[in-house]
């Protein structure tokens, strides 16, 4: 086999083993070698069909290949196909932005909804082969052949099965609930989707204002309300006060004579400015049930509803404002108040956020302008008191970035109250990497959440599978045979406006029952990806004990409140179960200024440049190696992800070059089987071999514990090890120099069993470097074909204790030996080694075969180990030079030259020189020869050295 490149190009190499891979179907070997019956099982979160991959999808991915490859190994089956996620509002508005559509009206109006769902298809149904290029090169497996998308008939029809489940066992239900709506998209928002992405809320400039409201039965008092939506103030019927907090009545003296104002005692700071006196104190309760003047009355009160009056609230607090609320049916504690006091609710906002027609002055504003309007309006009335700057952030669109309102919806929700007690069981049983977001954000976003709104006044997704008659009745199946059979037509298409079209048979009176307009929350679609990716329960091929749970998923924190989230509810709700037993969440990848990542701030080196430059493994071992796997943010950096070249790769790679190197000039035979641990009676071989054992263990349960930070940092120290302690206290064990046959063999035996074991160990983690060098040195097919290292019962960690030891007094003696100012290559006659008592040696014949190690590394003739009280290492050299010494210290500087002489003409251990010296010690004369393979040693002016 030719020799590996002793200049590598690893973007190249990785290069060369994709192509490899894919010509030999090393993935598909890999998981049809393993038993079908013995599966590890993952769910992967499908990307959005069209976009592009980022720092963050490849983050995702690495993990995914990672333990699928190292379960694999362990003997595991594990099956990886690709999903698309199609539906929802991203590909409406790039389709409404073709089309030139800028109100949703217009797709019903002007463009149609057939030719808007053929266009959503159109969009997506171009995959982006450019997701294929990252997923290969940063050496993720995964079958893009097979790939399922979320608009798949199958897909949609076990959506419809899970609705259907959960509609039954009554956790879904139909009702007026508040919830984010966005004028632009006309729909409302989930508030997980807001929550996911920090940027969704943005800091916007409004007032604060104070109105007052006069009291119908008292002179002049007037209620104070503070407020930062004046366009909800238009309709008002009703305000709210704590019945528990303290208010006061304050006078005040205006132009025309005095006015009372009445707000919560601690509140009266607003009142900065104006000069008053307080005249009363009194209860909340004793507000309870005045009336009040409305500033706007144009809404008929219907038959047994109320208005203009002081209602009790217990949400009501003196944090901020006056400790007195206005009420509106924008606000999910105002309807819940204002319906348990059959308060008139009014809505005096349309569907695209503008003031109704009928409402006077400011009908047909948009809602923000009536801000302004409003306050001028009042102002002029006397009934702004005032209005100050205020400073507030609110939520925007994810999609059209437009800013949110809380809106009632007559919507679709999932009843998650009612899901609570289980969501909480059933997290007990999830495996948290890292293990804090189980008891944090995870419970602590359950225990916030509001009903789900499931629904979507929208067009581009799963329907929402109901019929309703006129009389009540609702049918809702659970499959495309039920429907078929229900409506007596074929169905084709899921999709709108094919669905809208099908008409049931009411079952109660027999009218013609249609299904509702709106279609699903692509939420619910994403949370039913375990069951909908298998067609389950349709697909009678598989079990569902077969996938689910499945054995692991991973994703970054902003899924923590959505993907995860939503899952975690449908599998609760369908089979009251967690959704994944083992969930890693990462961290952010942040710009290099530590700032969102963005085109426009040009905070990042483009991912598929670097890829290029460095290659995927130096990415993987780069990301895999940092916090952000423990879910921690991180800023991203170039120089931390080129290190891994020098720290991982190139110490690897120079290590693996020497076994060959020497291996080829030693032609030793030796046995070459790695499953069982070889014998040696070198301490060097001995130690390498229980830190390989060490490793194997220690790896084994960081990866089986899900911690890849771990798992990179011992590699890379263990590769950092062998390097510089086995390899270089074993350059004299090999060559044509070495005498000893028998621990030459020894070597070439222990360093190659170790070298193939860590290639196994780094394989998951680093799977084109290993497979390179694996095959390099093995000749197999693949390293991703074998099998996981056994883990040993006993480690002798007393011997890694020992060699820890040692190394510390060789460092000891070498800083020391610095100090005395004479050549390295001089060898000496004594050093005292001074330890410290706290690092005795376990095991003394640890140090007794460990002791030529320590006088070569060294260079000296003898060395006394002395235990001390202090605390440092410590030692002392004997510098007195005997002629002996002189000689041989002379004779190495002078190896040392002839040497770098043979490494300027490429020559090779092999190949044999003769050789002129300016002088040289006729007693080292054999010595030379041997060591510089020289067939003639003569005297001439300089150094010259020739290949024979
Ligand atoms: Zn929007
Ligand atoms: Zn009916």
């Amino acid at each position: 086999m030719a020799q590996l490149p002793s200049q590598p190009n690893f973007p190249e190499l990785e290069e060369e083993i994709l192509a490899y891979w894919k010509k030999n179907k090393i993935f598909e070997q890999s998981i049809e070698n393993r038993p079908a019956d013995k599966t590890w099982t993952f769910l992967d979160g499908p990307p959005f069909i069209t976009g592009l991959p980022h720092y963050g999808s490849l983050l995702s991915s690495i993990p995914k290949d990672v333990f699928p490859r190292f379960w694999t190994m362990k003997g595991y089956r594990v099956r990886r196909v690709w999903g698309w996620d199609c539906h929802g509002l991203p590909a409406e508005n790039k389709v409404e932005n073709k089309l030139g559509i800028t109100r949703k009206k217009d797709i019903e109006e002007k463009i149609g909804i057939k030719k808007f769902i053929d266009e959503c298809k159109l969009y997506v149904k171009d995959v982006s082969g450019e997701w294929e290029w990252y997923i290969d090169h940063v050496g993720r497996w995964v079958d893009f052949q097979h790939a399922y998308k979320t608009m798949d008939t199958d897909y949609m029809e076990s959506v419809m099965w899970i609705f259907k489940q959960m509609y039954d066992k009554e956790y879904i239900y139909k009702g007026m609930r508040v919830s984010l709506y966005c004028p632009h998209c006309s729909t409302p928002i989930s508030n997980f989707e807001v929550a996911m992405d920090a940027d969704n809320y943005k800091d916007v400039k409004d007032f604060g204002s104070t109105y007052k409201y006069k009291l119908k039965d008292e002179e002049d008092t007037y209620l104070l309300a503070w407020s930062t939506t004046p366009w909800n103030k238009i309709v008002t019927p009703a305000l709210a006060v704590n019945p528990e907090l303290d208010y006061v009545k304050v006078k005040v003296d205006t132009d025309t004579g005095s006015e009372n104002y009445i707000l919560a005692k601690t509140t009266l700071g607003i009142l900065d400015g104006i000069k008053y006196k307080v005249t009363d104190t009194l209860r909340g309760d004793k507000l309870v049930g005045k009336a009040f003047e409305p500033h706007y009355d144009f809404y008929t009160i219907d038959e047994g509803m109320k208005a203009w009056i002081v209602v009790a609230g217990d949400f009501v607090t003196a944090d901020e404002g006056t400790g007195i609320v206005t009420l509106a049916a924008y606000g999910e504690e105002d309807l819940k108040v204002m319906k348990e006091n059959k308060i008139q609710r009014v809505l005096h906002i349309d569907d695209e956020g503008h003031i109704k027609k009928d409402v006077p002055l400011f009908g047909g504003m948009y809602y923000l302008k009536a801000n302004k309007a409003l306050n001028e309006d009042l102002m002029s009335r006397g009934l702004l008191l005032k209005e100050e700057p205020y400073t507030h952030s609110m939520p925007h669109c994810w999609r059209c970035g437009t800013q949110l309102y809380y809106a009632p919806q007559d919507a679709w929700y999932v009843d998650i109250q009612r899901l609570k007690p289980q969501l909480f069981k059933n997290n007990e049983d999830v495996h948290w990497f890292p293990s804090h977001f189980k008891k944090g954000r995870f419970l602590k976003s359950m225990e916030a959440a509001p009903d789900w709104c499931i629904s979507r006044s929208r067009y581009w997704g799963s329907p929402v599978p109901v019929w309703e008659c006129d009389c009540g009745e609702r049918f809702v199946p659970g499959s495309i045979d039920d429907l078929e059979k229900a409506s007596g037509q074929k169905i084709e298409d899921l999709h709108r406006p094919d669905i809208d079209n099908v008409i049931v048979k009411c079952m109660k009176c027999g009218k013609d029952a249609h299904r509702v307009p709106e279609v699903l929350d692509s939420w619910i679609e994403a949370g039913s990806a375990s069951f909908a990716e298998h067609h389950f329960p349709f697909n009678q091929s598989i079990k569902l004990e077969d996938f689910f749970p499945p054995d692991f998923i991973v994703e970054y924190t902003g899924q923590i409140r959505a993907w995860f989230y939503v899952l975690h509810v449908l599998s609760t709700a369908l089979f009251d179960t967690h959704a994944f037993q083992n969930v890693v969440v990462t961290g952010v990848i942040l710009g290099t200024d530590g700032r969102k990542m963005s085109k426009n701030f040009g905070n990042y080196p483009d991912p598929k440049m670097m890829i290029n430059k460095y290659g995927g493994d130096a990415l993987r071992l780069y990301l895999m190696g940092s916090p952000v796997m423990r879910g921690e943010d991180i800023v991203i950096s170039e120089e931390e992800y080129r290190n891994q070249i020098k720290v991982f790769h190139l110490t690897l790679w120079n290590i693996v070059k020497f076994y060959e190197l020497f291996n080829d000039v030693d032609a030793v035979v030796f046995d070459k089987n790695v499953l069982h641990a070889p014998q040696s009676d070198n301490i060097l071989d001995e130690w390498l071999i229980v830190l390989l054992q060490k490793l194997i263990n220690e790896l084994t349960s960081d990866l089986e514990g899900y911690d890849t930070m771990s798992a990179v940092n011992k590699l890379t120290a263990f590769i950092d090890e062998t390097s510089k302690w086995y390899v270089r206290r074993s350059r004299d064990r090999v060559g044509a120099t070495a005498e000893d046959d028998s621990d030459k063999k020894k070597f070439y035996e222990t360093f190659y069993y170790v070298l193939i074991n860590f290639l196994k160990l780094s394989a998951p983690l680093a799977p084109f470097l290993s497979d390179t060098l694996y095959r390099h040195l093995t000749g197999a097919t693949s390293v991703h074909l074998e099998s996981w290292p056994e883990i040993s019962e006993n480690v002798d960690s007393n011997l890694i204790d020992d060699m820890n030891t040692i190394r510390k007094m060789v460092e000891a003696g070498h800083r020391s030996r610095k100090e005395t100012k004479l050549k390295v290559r001089q060898p000496l006659a004594k050093v005292t080694l001074q330890v410290p008592k706290s690092f005795v040696i376990h095991n003394a014949s640890h140090l007794d075969r460990a002791m030529s190690a320590i006088q070569d590394e060294l260079n000296v003739k003898s060395c006394v180990i002395e235990y001390l009280d202090q605390e440092n290492f410590g030692a002392i050299f004997d510098v007195s030079l005997t002629e002996d010494l002189i000689i041989e210290g002379e004779t190495r500087e002078l190896v040392r030259l002839v040497q770098g002489e043979r490494r300027k003409l490429n020559l090779t251990q092999g190949d044999t020189i003769a050789l002129i010296v300016p002088s040289f010690h006729e007693s080292m004369k054999a010595y030379l020869l041997k060591k510089l393979a020289a067939t003639s040693i003569e005297i001439g002016p300089k150094i010259e050295v020739k290949k024979i």
